[in-house]
């Protein structure tokens, strides 16, 4: 095993699998794009670190961890929501279909055919959206607190007119 190194921007597949190279990577959340767009934190930080290794000989594969918290918005109440990510992943790049029925489902299946390279910031991309619910909302019911704020604003939109009502029946009483 090779010392924990810095992950370059790209990813020499078969290299890094024949050494069992331990790579890690920290990045601003601005760094990743397709990221930055979902989330509201784009100034902290994603950190990786990733394991590469050969299964049967012959397919490179990667064992990785992502940690990061992201803030999205709520697709119910569209309020910030927290999210702490830690995913753990093992894919396993093969050439052709054939060559992922020699593996077990542990491994997560990429088809990279004559690639050799891969983009870090993809890679790392991808994994965090696979991680993230379609529609991530909130695990309580936020949408409550939404008609709660309507009533509010409604009743106050009333109250002016109920008030002046009250004054002017009071006034009327006394006389
Ligand atoms: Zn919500």
């Amino acid at each position: 095993m090779e010392t924990v190194k810095q992950l370059p921007k790209t990813i020499k597949l078969f290299k890094f699998a024949r050494k069992e190279a331990s790579l890690h990577g920290d990045y601003k959340i601005s760094a990743m794009p397709r990221i930055s767009e979902i989330a509201r934190n784009t100034e902290d930080r994603i950190k990786v670190a990733l394991s590469f290794y050969l299964e049967n000989d012959k397919t490179p594969c990667i064992k990785g961890i992502i940690k990061a918290n992201i803030i999205l918005d709520c697709q119910r109440c569209l309020e910030a929501l927290p999210l702490e990510l830690n995913v753990l992943f093992n894919l396993a790049f093969v050439r052709h279909e054939s060559q992922a029925e020699e593996l077990d489902t542990s491994f997560e299946i990429y088809n990279i055919g004559e690639e050799e390279d891969l983009d870090s910031i993809d890679l790392i991309t991808d994994e965090i959206l696979l991680s993230i619910p379609m529609a991530p909302s909130h695990d309580f019911d936020c949408s409550l607190k939404i008609d709660k704020e309507k009533e509010i604003v409604e009743k106050i939109s009333k109250n002016p007119f109920d008030v002046l009502k009250n004054i002017k029946m009071a006034d009327f009483g006394k006389e």
